[in-house]
């Protein structure tokens, strides 16, 4: 019997036990094809239609809207123009047009493009299953782990997810659609054990931490009961979370929404508002520009859900999010490009159907605007004026205005931008890439990009020290917020307001609450003289256990 203790990512917090499932969605080649390419297509174009009806009819919105996209892609001549009539039945070479499609978007130095690039691998494969006569409908028994190299939304579409008890990926990174999903229904998810489990089979007993990313198989029973003492303490601080001692702490949590599936899935007894609504996937979901109802459309919706404070922020995107029919260039530096507001402000149009939106939408009165990328306060003034002009036009009153701290040129400027804005949130994702001088996305810069790095958090306490002195809300929307030792931190900072994935709210609140009475002033101190973030963090880790 095999024994292993290994350890991957943890990428959604809880605990699992349960017997594994080997998810293979390799293509085999060597099965006979028994459709023609065209005949494939159709059928899977037809199968993909019933299926998106099916998931309509009960409701299930994103995973219809992933089919639909997965039929577009299907009718991309793009593709389609590249297989010929002589290769129509052959499976190896169809799937390479495909496979050399992904590439394309898997090159791009972006999380929603290389997603973009699993859909379209993931549709090839399909539509060779398709060829094959080979029916993929994944059945699982209660209680399953499920072990993938990654897991596309067409595999999540066809299984029950209800009797996944916990997932473990290959590969998959912090944003890949199985850790969304994972996160959204509170499935316990570690990534990142590449080839560490190749040698079991199904039906092998495993047990995962979600928070350590630590992976038993075959655990004994002390194992087992370490894992379900610690199940039994996420659930009394999941429980512990209430409105009453939430309300009691006096902090303001906020949540960060960047999906429809993240709109939809979202239900809180308490949390109410958005601390960043990251509107380019608006934009990115579409393969045409947005008009200004379903634009309004989205904005209603997330009014329907959220009664607090809505903090929108105009698109980011350019430089290395494309989005074809935007005809953006191509730049040699995209994260130090044409990116974010400096997009806004030079496509009039985009940005104008944007804030007319926004000043348009039935939630109008719970939002406050905020502009990402800004380095420089003409910039900000420039984007203000934007918006008073069209408010004046539209004769409707002017939202509050903010910005993203995330470039070192707004935390030296701070206080300058003090006297202007309305509210700062510090995207501490980015502000940690541009002040590390390392790219957010290069794995191989793991140590680069702490946010905890001394470097990193005097630019914070800065910005929340001239804040305060101002009187300016100042929030961190960055995942740094969700990552509860770090968000301690913050809070040694002098932060209220936090914006994280609803998830780890109880946890933040958790770590928070417990040293709450700590003395602040002289652990931050402390942390601010650090030299590096591996002591930052262990300080921090000791204060909080
Ligand atoms: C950030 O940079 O910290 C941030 C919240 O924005 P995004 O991750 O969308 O760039
Ligand atoms: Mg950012």
């Amino acid at each position: 019997m095999i024994v292993k203790n290994i350890t991957g990512l943890g990428a959604s917090i809880g605990i699992a036990i349960g017997n594994s499932y080997i998810y293979e969605n390799e293509v085999d080649f060597d099965i006979e094809v028994k459709f023609s390419y065209k005949e494939a297509n159709e059928n899977l174009i037809e199968n993909f239609k019933k299926q998106s009806e099916e998931f309509q009819a009960l409701a299930r919105q994103d995973e219809a809207d992933v089919l639909e996209a997965y039929i577009l892609i299907l009718q991309d001549p793009e593709i389609t123009g590249q297989i010929s009539e002589d290769i129509s039945t052959d499976a190896q070479k169809i799937f390479q047009v495909f496979q050399s499609t992904a590439d394309i978007f898997n090159s791009m130095d972006d999380d929603y493009f290389k997603q973009r690039a699993e859909d379209i691998e993931s549709v090839g494969k399909h539509l060779i299953y398709s060829m094959q006569g080979v029916v993929k409908k994944t059945e699982l028994d209660e209680n399953t782990i499920l072990i993938a190299k990654d897991l596309t939304p067409a595999d999540t579409s066809s299984m029950d997810l209800q009797k996944v008890s916990g997932i473990i990926l290959k590969e998959g990174g912090f944003t890949s659609h199985a850790v969304i999903v994972a996160k959204n229904l509170g499935i316990p998810c570690v990534i990142g054990i590449k080839d560490l489990l190749d040698d079991i089979e199904s039906n092998t007993s495993i047990a995962i931490d979600g928070d350590s990313g630590q992976v038993l198989v075959n655990p004994s029973k002390e194992d087992k009961d370490t894992l379900l003492n610690k199940h039994e303490e996420y659930q009394k601080i999941i429980s512990s979370f209430t409105k009453e001692a939430y309300e009691k702490l006096g902090l303001n949590f906020r949540v960060n929404i960047g999906s429809t599936e993240e709109i939809d899935s979202f239900e809180h007894p308490f949390l109410n508002s958005i601390g960043l609504f990251r509107s380019e996937f608006i934009y990115l979901d579409s393969s045409t520009a947005p008009n200004l109802d379903d634009q309004k459309d989205v904005i209603n919706s997330i009014g329907k859900k959220f009664n607090g404070t809505i903090v929108y922020r105009t698109l980011d995107i350019g430089g290395d999010k494309q989005v074809s029919y935007l005809n953006l260039p191509v730049e040699e530096n995209p994260f130090l490009g044409v990116r974010g507001i400096r997009l806004s402000l030079a496509n009039e149009d985009i940005f104008t159907s944007q804030v007319k939106s926004i000043l348009t939408s039935e939630c109008v009165d719970q939002i406050k605007i905020m502009f990402p990328m800004i380095s420089t306060v003409s910039d900000f003034l420039e984007a203000k004026s934007f918006v008073e002009n069209i408010a004046t036009e539209l004769n409707v009153s002017m939202p509050q205005l903010g910005i993203m701290v995330e470039t070192p040129s707004s935390v030296f400027l701070v206080d300058k931008f003090a006297e202007v804005v309305d509210f700062i949130s510090i995207g501490t994702n980015d502000l940690t890439q541009y002040i590390m001088a390392a790219d957010r996305g290069n794995t191989q810069l793991s140590h680069y990009q702490d946010p905890l790095s001394p470097a990193v958090i005097r630019a914070i306490s800065k910005v929340i020290d001239v804040g305060r002195e101002h009187n300016i809300e100042v929030s961190v929307c960055g995942e740094m917020a969700s990552d509860p030792v770090a968000a301690f931190g913050l809070y040694i900072l002098g932060l209220k307001t936090f914006s994280m994935s609803p998830n780890a709210a109880p946890f933040v609140f958790h770590t928070i609450t417990k040293n709450h009475d700590i003395d602040r002033d002289s652990l931050k101190e402390t942390i601010l003289n650090a030299n590096n973030y591996l002591e930052v963090r262990e300080i921090l880790q000791k204060e909080t256990q």
